[in-house]
């Protein structure tokens, strides 16, 4: 028997062969001039994936909660205000983060599966002086896609930065930094960026780097300083490598090879090919007469899916998929854990991972006792794939 599965959980992703051979090579020295080469076309390269072309790209090693720290450890100061736009398990931990910094937040939440008015957002900044608007573009714990754009322009509507967590949607949602006006964005090297877990990647705009030069306060850690970081990462866009702390050498020769299919593919292609195949999945969950989490077609992630168990069903669907072949994922929200499922489908997602993963889930739900007609879920996603197909063509 085989040991081959396919991964569809909302991280780590299935990661491209070439970009596997590139991390499995030799580690270079981190002075390596080939290495440093490698380093700083990534770099550049982060600034076309984010839309970002006055950004100041950081790349360390970590996972995305130190991204997470390091996007805001550098703007806020012990006291100031920052308002959670929050739409999830990961907004809660963005609040949980901010706290530890001292800063006063405020969350202005939404029901499970819903987000914000953008109205309602602009009255919470409005209320008081506010640093710092976070926003989670996916928040994975519900599939929800928040308006990033909308909620940024609030905040600079009342003097504040925006900070956007991208973990689960830079290189597979539709952003454009600097056009959207958000200040700061964050994400990891496992999710829609296609490398294995290891790298945290921050994109700090002009009005982030001048407030954290405009601070009192050191920041409160020294891996996270930008003053530590921003000499290294000039250097090596200029091909000159340096040390501050070592880099995971084999994880960014990953990033360059991976950067460089995204750019190849074009960021709106790619952004396409995310919508097309999320809406060939959403067709089949319809077909198959399953839910989903989020409440309106219109903030549902294109890089993942939260799907509502049907009646009868439980997490030991998720078990039986694995069975099947394909890996999912169960639920994350604490108020909702148990009633839905986590498909991923970003990075090189092609069709054929559509139609093996909705087949998998088709036949987990036949061994659930759930009763449908067999088959409906993949003709539906069939016929999905071919409209857009044919539309787009
Ligand atoms: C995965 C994820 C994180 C956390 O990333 P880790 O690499 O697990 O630390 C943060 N935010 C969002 C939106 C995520 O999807």
């Amino acid at each position: 028997m085989t040991e081959r599965s396919l991964l569809m959980i909302p991280g780590p992703i299935e990661v491209e062969p070439e970009v596997m051979r590139a991390v499995g090579r030799a580690a270079p020295s981190h002075m390596d001039p080939d290495f440093a080469r490698a380093f700083g076309r990534a770099l550049g390269r982060m600034r076309e994936v984010f839309g970002a072309p006055s950004g100041q790209p950081f790349a360390v090693a970590g996972s995305g909660t130190l991204a997470m720290e390091m996007a805001v450890a550098n703007v806020i100061e012990p006291g100031d205000r920052a308002v959670v736009v929050n739409t999830g398990y990961f907004s809660d931990r963005m609040g949980a983060i901010l706290e530890r910094l001292g800063a006063r937040v405020d969350h202005v939440r939404a029901p499970v599966g819903g987000a914000p008015e953008i109205a309602e957002v602009e009255r919470a900044v409005a209320a008081e002086a506010t640093k710092l608007v976070t926003i989670t573009h996916v928040d994975t714990s519900t599939g929800v896609l928040a308006d990033v754009e909308g909620y940024a322009r609030a905040a600079k509507a009342h003097g504040a930065l925006s900070a956007v967590d991208g973990v689960c949607a830079t290189g597979g949602e539709r952003f454009l930094q600097d056009a959207w006006g958000v200040d700061v964005c964050l994400t990891a090297s496992q999710k829609a960026i296609g490398v294995p877990p290891g790298l945290a990647l921050v994109m700090a705009g002009p009005r982030a780097i001048e407030a954290w030069k405009a601070r009192k306060a050191k920041v409160p850690s020294l891996y996270l300083d930008w003053g530590e970081w921003l000499p290294i990462m000039q250097g090596y866009e200029k091909g000159a490598p340096g040390y501050f702390a070592t880099p995971a050498v084999n994880l960014i020769a990953g990033l360059d090879v991976s950067l460089a299919e995204l750019v190849a593919e074009g960021m709106e292609a790619r952004f396409a090919r995310h919508r097309r195949m999320a809406g060939a999945f959403r067709a089949a969950f319809r077909a198959l007469g399953l839910m989903l989490l989020p409440l309106r077609e219109e903030i549902t992630a294109n890089t993942l899916s939260a799907v509502c168990y049907p009646e009868g069903v439980d997490v030991s669907l998720v078990g039986r998929v694995k069975a099947e072949g394909v890996v999912i994922a169960g639920g994350l929200h604490p108020q909702a854990k148990a009633k839905y499922f986590r498909v991923g489908h970003m990075g090189a997602i092609a069709p054929s991972d559509v139609m093996a993963t909705v087949g998998a889930i088709e036949r987990g739900l036949a061994a659930s006792g759930y009763r449908f007609d067999l088959g409906a879920g993949l003709a539906a996603a069939q016929r999905a794939l071919r409209e857009v197909a044919s539309t787009s063509a």
